[in-house]
């Protein structure tokens, strides 16, 4: 299995690329290929030919996937861009560590 440290849901920071700084949640991940979109980063304009949902066709927006490697995952503790480690807790789980101030963040 192809675990990833950051799965959907999770708020990130992206720390490369355009996007550098920027904030969002991950909408999608894509563990096959390690990358996730992230909401409002990595958008890539794309020509559409009409279809019945969007008769006119044309330009849209749309977040592409962008590799786990380029974000970081928020901790919701110290809201700050952190390294996680992992850990098992009292019910046997494995849940992420924030490496920064010590909380569970799952
Ligand atoms: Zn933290």
């Amino acid at each position: 299995m192809n675990s990833m440290k950051v799965k959907k849901g999770d708020k990130v920071q992206v720390i490369a690329g355009k996007d550098k700084g920027k904030q969002g949640t991950i909408l999608r991940s894509v563990p096959t290929r390690n990358r996730v979109v992230v909401e409002g980063c990595g958008i890539v304009k794309k020509a559409v030919r009409p279809t019945q949902q969007n008769p006119q066709g044309g330009i849209i927006s749309m977040e592409a996937p962008i590799h786990v490697s380029n974000v970081m995952l928020v901790c919701p503790s110290c809201g700050k861009p952190v390294r996680t480690g992992k850990r098992i807790n009292d019910e046997g789980k494995k849940v992420r560590v924030c490496k920064k101030c010590g909380k569970d963040i799952d």
